[in-house]
């Protein structure tokens, strides 16, 4: 008995003469695991959601639920919840008619709606709005219904198309606080569609990234901040300074780079980068350490820099430093510190940066 709960197997999505929209998809989504689907815009994240929930078909390849192909069944006959962006809830329905209608269609009796329509309600902690109009709503109790409707009927999945996208900031950390624990008490499976990589990181037990309708990696939240596989997710999931060099010498996994602005650093390579190669060297702004000193004073290993810019942001710092000498080839490093961490390098002063081998990665850059 597989654990997976929905297979795609060998996916790809031509729309008209287009050029694929998602291609070569193999991807399996566990029993009860919340999976992000996390990419720039077009990258084929919404393509993949409404293939699994019926309104777009493959043009080539399968899809299955509990083993089950799916490419046949319509999607109302598919049993799956979908929640959009645009709460899509009936305008002339009250709250509880808009909850109880996966249930009508489904040709459940009176009793037995009204009795699951309460416990939706009270589900999503809107336990006495069942008599109002979605107008008279929040934005947030509106999907927050759109949710409740989309669970009502327990599916073994719901797919939800940034649910939060139309929300307000501190709103859209209220309902991802709120998606979570809907997640965890109910042990529904859900497959979630952002192109906000915090919130991915923040909801998910995995996490696929896209990119030109391509999965680059999936991994969990961690594993992908810490250990991403190439420079396009280093750098679109969390800050990573990014600095272009060549290879200058290798001694097993050791790279000593050449930045473009002349500045040599140390770093890992990862698969791909040699001898001579171009490449990216990514580090965490948290991962840098400062020093007020001059690089020959902190010896090996350290880089010479120049403290550009100092700005407050409340519970940290964010230091903006130059490497390199001539105006043109300065390459930025941004380091982040405590708010009232030790000493700090004068604005327009000399300062040392360094950081451990593990932290820096030279990733062969694309074309
Ligand atoms: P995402 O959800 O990551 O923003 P989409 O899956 O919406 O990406 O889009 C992937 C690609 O497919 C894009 O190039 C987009 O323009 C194209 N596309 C999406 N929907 C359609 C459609 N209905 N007809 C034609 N092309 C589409």
């Amino acid at each position: 008995m597989t654990n997976d709960l929905v297979r795609f197997e060998g996916v790809e999505k031509r729309y008209d003469n287009g050029a694929p929209a998602v291609r070569d998809l193999n991807l399996a989504i566990q029993r009860g695991e919340l999976l992000s689907l996390l990419g720039p815009s077009g990258s084929g994240k919404t393509t993949t959601l409404m293939m699994l929930a019926g309104f777009e078909q493959p043009s080539t390849g399968r899809i299955l639920l509990e083993g089950r192909d799916l490419v046949a069944v319509a999607p109302h006959r598919r049993g799956i919840g979908v929640v959009f962006q645009s709460y899509a809830l009936f305008p002339h329905m009250t709250v509880a008619e808009n909850i109880a209608f996966p249930l009508e269609v489904r040709g459940i009796g009176r009793a037995e709606r009204e009795a699951r329509v309460r416990r939706a309600l009270d589900t999503v902690h809107l336990p006495d709005l069942g008599e109002r109009r979605p107008a008279q709503l929040s934005g947030g109790q509106q999907q927050r219904v759109a949710l409740a409707r989309a669970l009502v009927f327990e599916p073994p999945i719901v797919l939800l198309d940034e649910p939060l996208g139309a929300l307000d900031k501190a709103l859209r950390e209220e309902m991802q606080f709120e998606i979570r624990r809907l997640h965890r008490e109910l042990g529904v499976t859900m497959m979630y569609v952002t192109h906000d990589q915090g919130e991915a990181l923040t909801l998910s037990d995995r996490v696929a990234v896209f990119r030109g309708g391509r999965i680059r990696q999936l991994a969990a939240p961690r594993t992908l901040y810490e250990r991403p596989a190439d420079a396009f997710v280093a750098g679109f999931v969390g800050e990573n300074n990014r600095l272009p060099g060549q290879v200058l010498r290798m001694e097993l996994e050791e790279a000593e780079v050449r930045l473009d602005c002349g500045t040599v650093v140390l770093a890992t390579a990862a698969v791909g980068v040699g001898p001579g190669s171009r490449c990216l060297v990514t580090i965490r702004p948290e991962r840098v350490a400062v020093a007020a000193l001059r690089a020959e004073e902190v010896g090996e290993g350290a880089v010479s820099a120049r403290l550009e810019e100092a700005i407050f942001a409340g519970d940290h710092l964010r230091l903006r430093f130059s490497l390199g000498e001539g105006e043109a080839n300065r390459s930025v490093v941004i380091a982040k510190r405590p708010a009232g961490a030790g000493l700090l390098p004068t604005p327009g002063g000399a300062a040392a940066l360094a950081w451990s081998l593990g932290d820096a990665v030279a990733f062969p850059i694309e074309g």
